[in-house]
């Protein structure tokens, strides 16, 4: 047994009845999986439930783990690959290389008085210095909050407001399917918005557009990196509990909540999944499509990858540019053994040549992990088959901050099935409750998914600056227990594979019928002309409420007639009638090209809701493309 292999590897129901039943013992020995300066005095602190503190006294550091410990086996070796088909730039960073930049920002983050606990705020592209600047906090230990780059100023400032950053590090502009997205002019917009303006502005000029600079608060990153090349920047040793960062959710559902996580916890959370469930080794290549603006950039393009000693993608660009083939050319060039991307990617190639996806030798990939919103079987058969590789879904949240339903080949080869993210990972105890009693429901019976506290490592500590509310939120609203609910609504079949139904903000309630609205998506995903789709219930004076499909089609030009378009509905309500029954046969199935979604890639089937209801949408700071609400509002009748 090498460092970190915990007994009960062999049989997932194992390794997962001893995370639960001996958390002490199980997490005490992955904790071998990274590098302590000190070591814990205790692996659990579970005295203030819900709170939990992992590793207790411990001493680590992200940065050390994610650079430093490899310098003396792969210091040559490549840890940083950025490419952009948006700028035409590539650039490979390796661990010795990545090591220096990232002294040479912590070098200046300390010049701009930037202390341990301290908050700087990153808005920034897909760009090196990006990850750079969140290594450099780490390091540092300075508390980084990532901002989507992108987003306005006005939900910049909120976050500004929330995080009180003493620096904010920025650039010229980002670059989307070619076209540059100017920042500085939100970022300036959004500072004077904020209450809490940072000292200092730290710019990395891209010279993608010219941009003023506020005497006094501006910097210009490469100038002082000129002054910071042979920085010696040692880490800082961290407290396993100290914060590492926060982060918000992605803001589906309209409310986006600062995530805090702390240090070893994440650590060695992030080091297991690679391990058991990633499979990733060093040396190899680790490809993430997200963007650092979400938990999967944090976890799967920065941390993870590189606390395992892979290279890992950092990717700025879309699926589509140059060509639908330009994320499997990067697989091929950087020989890309482990990939992840999410649904929403995936029904985007799905309207594309599928030749594309077999025009480059793939042979370095195993296996293609795909999150973020439900994975529809045609989507997952339809990818499976074309790259002839295995597609495991994983379900989990900004919360918890790694997997909490999916496969774990590194402990077992357990099958997949179709639909289903899998089964509960080790650390996390998964029930499914019923919304008004609590109680467990039975096998194939509909629950909200809940995990019983403590909550494992890696998972979030608290709302940054508010316990209350990380109590309130999280762990009253399920009757009678204290447990974390997930807000996503389940079920379990009698192999004890789970299913997502969706949000339980999204059941729909027909007649007395409580229905997910992800049964109904999957059933018209079944239909081979349906690209994705999305479905709401909207409010119904007979039957309390009657579901409603918003549909795009992987050839648009099929619902132009208009004869062929009511066929088409036709065929589709009946596809869910035969699926699901007649009661959740859409009232109507509407065409249109795009669905709003969230700068993430998911739907925001509350908007559509409220569109399809006449009332306001509400906050959609999130939203990807205002037109998409347009074509809605079309759809249903309703001019904007
Ligand atoms: P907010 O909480 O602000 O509304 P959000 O929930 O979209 O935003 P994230 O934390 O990025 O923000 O998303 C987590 C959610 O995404 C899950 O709770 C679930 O609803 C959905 N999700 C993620 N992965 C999957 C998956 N594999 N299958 C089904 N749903 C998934
Ligand atoms: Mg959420």
């Amino acid at each position: 047994m090498g460092a970190g292999d915990v007994i009960g590897a062999g049989s997932l129901s194992g390794f997962h009845a001893r995370s639960i039943a001996d958390r002490e013992g199980f997490w005490g020995e992955l904790a071998a999986l990274i590098d302590w300066q000190a070591p814990f005095e205790r692996v659990l602190d579970y005295s203030r439930p819900p709170f939990t503190r992992w590793f207790v006294g411990g001493r680590t550091n992200l940065c050390h783990n994610a650079v430093d410990r490899h310098l003396a086996a792969r210091r040559d070796q490549p840890a940083l690959i950025y490419v952009s088909t948006e700028t035409d730039d590539e650039r490979v960073y390796s661990f010795g290389e990545l090591h220096r930049e990232v002294m040479r920002m912590a070098a200046i983050m300390r010049e701009l008085g930037v202390r341990r606990g301290d908050r700087v705020l990153i808005y920034m592209p897909m760009i090196p210095e990006a990850t750079f600047a969140m290594l450099a906090c780490a390091r540092i230990g300075a508390i980084h909050s990532v901002v989507f780059g992108g987003f306005a100023s006005h939900s910049l400032a909120s976050r500004i407001d929330d995080a009180s950053p003493v620096l904010v590090v920025s650039a010229d502009a980002g670059s989307r399917a070619g076209k540059v997205v100017p920042y500085k002019p939100l970022l300036d917009a959004a500072i004077d918005l904020a209450r809490n303006r940072p000292a200092n502005v730290l710019m990395v000029d891209r010279g993608l557009v010219p941009f003023e600079r506020v005497a006094a608060r501006d910097r210009d990153y490469a100038q002082l990196r000129e002054r910071h090349l042979d920085a010696e920047v040692p880490v800082e040793w961290l407290e396993s509990n100290e914060i590492s960062y926060t982060l918000y959710t992605s803001g589906t559902t309209g409310v986006p909540k600062g995530v805090q996580r702390d240090v070893g916890g994440y650590a060695v959370a992030l080091a297991a999944s690679m391990k058991y469930i990633f499979c990733g080794n060093a040396g190899e290549t680790y490809f993430s499509t997200s963007d650092i603006g979400w938990v999967v950039g944090h976890s799967y393009i920065v941390y993870g990858p590189l606390i395992a000693g892979m290279g890992t993608i950092m990717y700025e660009g879309t699926p589509l540019r140059p060509d639908a083939g330009i994320l499997w050319k990067l697989v091929e060039k950087y020989r890309v053994t482990v990939m992840f991307s999410a649904p929403t990617a995936i029904r985007v190639l799905k309207k594309q040549d599928p030749s594309w996806l077999t025009r480059y030798d793939l042979s370095s990939l195993r296996t293609l992990f795909l999150a973020g919103e439900p994975l529809d079987e045609p989507t997952a058969r339809w990818i499976g088959e074309a790259l002839g590789k295995p597609i495991v879904d994983n379900y989990w949240q900004t919360e918890t901050g790694w997997p909490i339903l999916t496969v774990a080949h590194g402990v077992e080869k357990t099958p997949t099935r179709l639909g289903s993210p899998g089964m509960p990972m080790y650390g996390y105890d998964v029930r499914l409750l019923h919304e008004q009693t609590g109680e467990e429901v039975g096998t194939n019976e509909k629950g909200v998914v809940a995990i019983m506290p403590p909550l494992p490592p890696g998972c979030m500590q608290t709302v940054w600056g508010d316990d209350e509310r990380f109590v309130k939120t999280y762990f009253s609203t399920i009757p009678g227990r204290l447990a974390y609910s997930t807000f996503d609504w389940g079920i379990r079949d009698e192999d004890g594979y789970y299913f997502i139904l969706g949000r339980t903000d999204d059941v729909i309630n027909v007649a007395g019928h409580r229905l997910g609205t992800r049964e109904i998506e999957e059933s018209l995903s079944s239909h081979p002309a349906v690209a994705e789709c999305a479905v709401v219930g909207v409010a119904d004076a007979l039957k309390g409420q009657v579901a409603m499909a918003f549909v795009v089609l992987k050839d648009p030009s099929r619902a132009a007639a208009d004869d062929a378009r009511m066929a088409l509905e036709g065929e589709l309500m009946a596809t869910v009638d035969k699926q699901l029954g007649a009661v959740a046969r859409p009232s109507r199935v509407h065409f249109v090209t795009l669905l709003p979604k969230t700068r993430s890639g998911k739907v925001l089937r509350r908007s559509i809701q409220a569109i399809c209801e006449a009332r306001d949408p509400g906050d959609l700071t999130t939203i990807e493309d205002p037109g998409a609400l347009e074509q809605l509002r079309r759809a249903v009748g309703l001019q904007a």
